[in-house]
């Protein structure tokens, strides 16, 4: 459950700047930059100066020119803070433009009170009922912003209200304080639940946006655990190399290819005697090989750009996407010696090398697709058995060996 208790009004009053001391969040520039304006103190003089046209109407004429050189100091000393905060360095530390607008804003303060009591003093009762209410207009318009700066802006509110006091009192306006006293409770009140609402909002703000970073973080996991997913499902567990789901997919979408563009081989890789070696070395032994027997066709394939993948048990096949009965031919050749070179060391004995038999065949015009290419190679792979291991067969056409 959110605390839903008050702020005190004293605390709340006090707080220089709502958000500022908040160290997870940017100090509130934004907030700062709207108060440094000077809009606002352009309207507070036009109502201040047609508030004192009665009083020219009276005659008081040094009042009014009183009053008009007391605005254009406020406003002259508003526009070169104004002009100094939006040229500040862009690394400005807050503080000090903190304190420089606590301190433009009580010498407004002082101006405008000023002003109301000029105009107020020695004014006939129309013309002080006038200024009363334009003096109300501007404390309203102050605390209508005291969201961002309750402190300056109460502050603001009682010099304005105390100097326009004391001009009443010296009138002998005694009924003046209990009104302003009131005046000020409301203010104080109103400006308390603007505070409220403000701190409410930007701790919504903080959680929205705590919000979005986790969903993004989980998001991001989400994303990872699925590129896994494909991953291990596109991938032999033992061996690393794409299992046979992938190679078919890649077969059938190469041969569609080549039937455009021109060649394509494909080689079938059986190791030989592999059930003797497990029953020799063990099957943790002939789990090893098969990784080492991968690992080297991995490496071969990456120099060539050809598709090596576990066909299943001790078998393998490698794509050669382009590769003609040539080059095909040439990379089994290679193939052989490197398996024959395989280090086995820790795992088999180097007097007993390993060797493979290896089944080609190549996509030829008229052929009908992957699944011819497969079984002429499976037929080429029976051949090399037959004809007694560790050596490649091609077959060009169905029961053609060479
Ligand atoms: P050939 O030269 O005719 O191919 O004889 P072979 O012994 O290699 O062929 P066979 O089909 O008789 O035996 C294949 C062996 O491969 C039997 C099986 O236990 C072994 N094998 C298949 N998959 C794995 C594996 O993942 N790990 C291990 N260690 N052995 C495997
Ligand atoms: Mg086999
Ligand atoms: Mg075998």
């Amino acid at each position: 459950m959110p605390d839903r208790t008050p702020p005190p009004l004293l605390k709340t009053l006090a707080t220089p700047m709502i958000g500022a001391d908040d160290k997870e969040r940017l100090p509130p520039w934004e907030q700062l930059t709207e108060l440094y304006r000077i809009d606002p103190h352009i309207i507070a003089a036009a109502a201040l100066l047609a508030a004192a046209i009665l009083p020219y109407l009276e005659g008081n004429r040094g009042k009014v020119m009183a009053v008009a050189v007391v605005l254009a100091v406020q406003l002259l000393i508003r526009l070169i803070a104004d002009t100094m905060f939006r040229r500040r360095v862009p690394d400005a530390a807050f503080k000090p433009w903190l304190f420089g607008f606590i301190l433009v804003s009580l010498l407004s303060g002082i101006a405008w009170g000023l002003s109301l009591a000029i105009l107020y003093l020695g004014s006939g009762p129309q013309a002080q009922v006038v200024v009363l209410a334009v003096g109300c207009g501007i404390v309203q318009s102050c605390a209508a912003r005291a969201y961002m700066a309750p402190a300056s802006t109460a502050l603001v509110i009682l010099i304005m209200i105390g100097i326009v006091n004391v001009a009443a009192l010296s009138e002998g306006d005694w009924l003046m304080i209990p009104i302003c006293l009131a005046y000020v409770a409301f203010q104080a009140s109103y400006m308390t639940r603007l505070v409220e609402l403000e701190q409410a909002r930007q701790a919504a703000e903080q959680k929205t946006g705590k919000l979005v970073i986790e969903l993004a973080e989980s998001n991001e996991k989400l994303r990872q655990a699925n590129e896994q997913l494909v991953r291990h499902a596109s991938t032999d567990g033992l061996t690393g190399l794409a299992n046979r789901r992938s190679f078919d997919n890649r077969l059938q979408a190469e041969v569609e290819e080549a039937h455009s563009l021109g060649s394509l081989s494909l080689l079938l890789l059986d190791v030989d005697h592999f059930k003797r070696f497990n029953d020799t070395y063990g099957h943790l032994a002939g789990d090893e090989c098969l990784r080492r027997v991968a690992s080297m066709l991995r490496d071969e394939c990456a120099v060539h750009s050809h598709y090596p993948a576990r066909y299943g048990g001790e078998e393998f096949a490698v794509i050669l996407p382009k590769a003609d009965h040539k080059e095909a031919e040439a990379f089994a050749t290679g193939l052989l010696s490197k398996v024959s070179m395989l280090d086995l060391s820790g795992i088999a004995e180097p007097s007993d090398p390993l060797t493979i038999s290896i089944g080609l065949a190549c996509l030829e015009d008229g052929d009908d697709g992957a699944h011819a290419l497969i079984s002429r190679a499976d037929q080429g792979l029976y051949a090399a058995k037959q004809a007694g291991r560790n050596c490649a067969r091609t077959v060009e056409r169905m029961q053609d060996v060479t």
